[in-house]
């Protein structure tokens, strides 16, 4: 059974301050962000009604508008407001939610200094985002790249930085895999198409800088739970040739949350004692009341 398209929906979607009908929350074709990728979003997820690392995403979401080169005409505060107020309207306890920014349709063409900055809040029902996660999922080489840190705004969570990334996913779901994994342009892993990555070897916990990626809050909440254990952390440089010397592999990402990986490009991997003592404490962190 296919699930209803997203603009054909009940519910409500907060819009430049106000609720709208699910339904009517719609743009103009000849709008700047749809065009020349000026919109920036966040990824989050509510756990029993309350959204994890709320106020992280809503700096975020201000960082990457700044990046991008404007401003957002909503506080951190309004923003955290708007998004708790969006979860409470959707009726639902467990919920993904996705604020975004993007500039309007005042101008057309390459410079728009003048566009309104619009923002909406949209949350739906977002099960496991890889089905049959706990399997282990398949991935594949990406065929791009991601872009040197000179050129693009690679620690903003952008629309135009994943153009690669759905070029990346479709050429793996069309190879039977389920996710593609990127390389930077030095030729280091980087990370998957919507998620950063983690390595295991000899119970140690091995990650890339995040030098030319986001450096994602799940990827930040998984290194302070190993540390919190007494698992060695590693950031540092990773090679494509070190792949074999793994022993588990795990993607996160709030969307991903923590994704154990059983293959890449023909390598095997299972998740092991570290993966699972993770999944166990992100899933107690998630969990508690997070209205800190
Ligand atoms: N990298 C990319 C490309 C992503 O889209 C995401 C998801 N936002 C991440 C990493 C992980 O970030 P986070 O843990 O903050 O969701």
């Amino acid at each position: 059974m296919s699930e209803a398209p997203y603009h054909d929906r009940d519910g409500w979607i907060w819009k430049n301050g106000e609720f709208v009908p699910w339904r009517d929350a719609s743009v103009h074709v000849l709008t700047h962000g749809l065009h020349y990728a000026s919109t920036v979003f966040e990824g989050e997820r509510a756990y029993d009604g309350s959204i994890f690392l709320s106020r992280d995403h809503s700096e975020r979401l201000h960082k990457s508008a700044r990046l991008m080169g404007f401003e957002l005409p909503y506080s951190v505060d309004e923003l955290e407001r708007a998004k708790q107020e969006t979860v409470n309207k959707s009726g639902l306890g467990s919920a993904y939610v996705r604020a975004f920014a993007w500039r309007g349709s005042e101008k057309m063409g390459v410079s728009a200094q003048t566009n309104k900055i619009n923002v909406a809040i949209a949350a739906w029902h977002w099960g496991d985002y890889f089905p049959d996660k706990m399997k282990g999922i398949r991935l594949m080489m990406a065929p791009w790249t991601r872009p040197a840190p000179h050129t693009a705004p690679c620690q903003a969570k952008a629309a135009g930085l994943y153009m690669i990334c759905t070029l990346s996913k479709h050429a793996a779901e069309n190879a039977g895999f389920q996710d593609a994994l990127m390389l930077d342009w030095r030729g280091q892993i980087a990370e998957a198409t919507g998620a950063n990555i983690f390595f295991v070897q000899d119970g140690v916990l091995h990650t890339p800088t995040p030098d030319s990626f986001l450096n994602g809050l799940t990827r930040q909440t998984v290194i302070k739970l190993a540390r919190a254990r007494g698992i060695e952390v590693v950031e540092r440089a990773i090679w494509p040739n070190e792949l074999a010397n793994f022993s588990e592999v795990f993607l996160t990402g709030s969307a991903a949350e923590i994704t154990p990986v059983s293959e890449i490009a023909g390598m095997k991997f299972k998740p092991g004692h570290v993966t699972e003592a993770l999944l166990s404490d992100f899933s107690t962190a998630t969990r508690r009341k997070n209205a800190a």
